[in-house]
């Protein structure tokens, strides 16, 4: 509140109004340097998530030429953006964790690979990327290339002081751990290695052009800080939640299949396919009950798709139409559980009638 209100100097100016929005843009990046593992100088505040994946990508192409590589399950603010500069994509398992061979092939079939970007967390099933082997595989077969990592929704359950060592550029996003909205994070460890995407007044050390957001990138600060200082433990309770509600529908559902194993994702995904329904009529009945979910298909041309993600799993159509995607977070209590499955169950069975 203070820097929407009293103090709202523009952090670039000269007086010393401005000299404290400074400041205190200095602070939060301090803070998040200490958090991510990082330093100060290597945080750049950008607009949103989608801005950090896609400077780091375009900028790694546009500064070193040849082009980008990602994996099959990647958000669109990385797929896209590989998929536009004519980059290739590498092919996932059935937990959606990347081919690390084929990974290897693509990389040694390429002359010039500027950047490989791999998710750490994926935003629909939660799968953990183990990016310590995919760096391995990648300084080994194109020792030039950038390593990126998408790491919007490893916040809340990985430390990421052991994750940005293993990269060269990591995107973050605010709301993803209860900042604002409109405010991510790029690190990009070093020296410069990559074009800026945004050029123009030169702040954020001509890394990103633009008046920065001072009240949102404090607030960015401040929740990350909340988020480190909660997080091993959060990730232990919602865990015990995460399995208790998707045994609990698993006992009182038939052909309900958790879409990947407990051990391979983060604690807060309950990502489950229920045969038999369709998400999107699913969805209808959930949201008219209270209950906050998403499936992650999307409708094209008047046919439902299944999501790329699924797709690039294996799993099989009619079972992806009938993807449910639960996240748990820190307001998630044990009565919240209660409550999804007396929702949940009669839904399906209705749906299945
Ligand atoms: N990457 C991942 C994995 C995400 O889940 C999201 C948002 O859902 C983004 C990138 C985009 O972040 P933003 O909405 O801040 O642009």
């Amino acid at each position: 509140m203070p820097y929407l209100t009293g103090n709202y100097a523009n952090p670039s100016g000269s007086h010393r109004f401005a000299r404290r929005t400074r400041q205190a843009i200095d602070e939060a990046r301090d803070q998040v340097a200490a958090i991510v593992g990082c330093r100060p100088n290597e945080v750049v505040f950008t607009g949103c998530g989608t801005e950090s994946d896609n400077t780091a990508i375009s900028g790694a192409v546009t500064r070193r030429g040849g082009i980008p590589v990602c994996s099959e399950v990647e958000h669109p603010a990385v797929l896209e953006v590989v998929e536009h500069l004519g980059g290739r994509v590498v092919a996932v398992d059935e937990a959606g964790s990347i081919d690390l061979e084929q990974l290897a092939a693509v990389l040694d079939a390429e002359d010039n690979v500027a950047i490989v970007s791999v998710m750490a967390v994926n935003n629909e099933v939660g799968t953990v990327t183990d990016l310590a082997e995919v760096g391995k595989v990648v300084r080994r077969h194109a020792p030039g290339a950038l390593l990126h990592t998408d790491a919007v929704q490893a916040v809340c359950w990985l430390d990421l002081r052991n994750v940005t060592p293993e990269v060269d550029l990591l995107s973050l996003s605010a709301h993803k751990f209860g900042g604002p909205k409109g405010v991510g994070v790029l690190i990009e460890r070093g020296s410069p290695q990559i074009d800026p995407l945004i050029i123009g007044g030169g702040q954020e050390r001509e890394r990103r052009s633009g008046t920065q957001n001072t009240a949102g990138i404090v607030a960015t600060a401040v929740a990350l800080e909340l988020t480190d200082n909660e997080r091993d433990t959060e990730a232990v309770r919602l865990g015990e939640l995460r399995d208790q509600l998707v045994a609990r529908l698993q006992s009182e559902i038939e052909g309900v299949v958790e879409t990947v194993a407990p051990d391979r994702k983060v604690a807060g995904s309950a990502h489950v396919c229920i045969t038999g329904v369709e998400s999107e009529a699913l969805l209808y009945l959930l949201d008219e009950a209270g209950l906050c979910a998403s499936a992650a298909s999307a409708c094209a041309s008047g046919a439902m798709e299944p999501s790329h993600v699924l797709a690039a799993m294996g799993v099989d159509r009619s079972v992806a139409l009938g993807a449910l995607r639960l996240t748990l977070g820190y307001t998630t209590s044990a009565a919240d559980i209660d409550r999804a499955v007396e929702v949940i169950a009669p839904a399906v069975r209705m749906l299945r009638r």
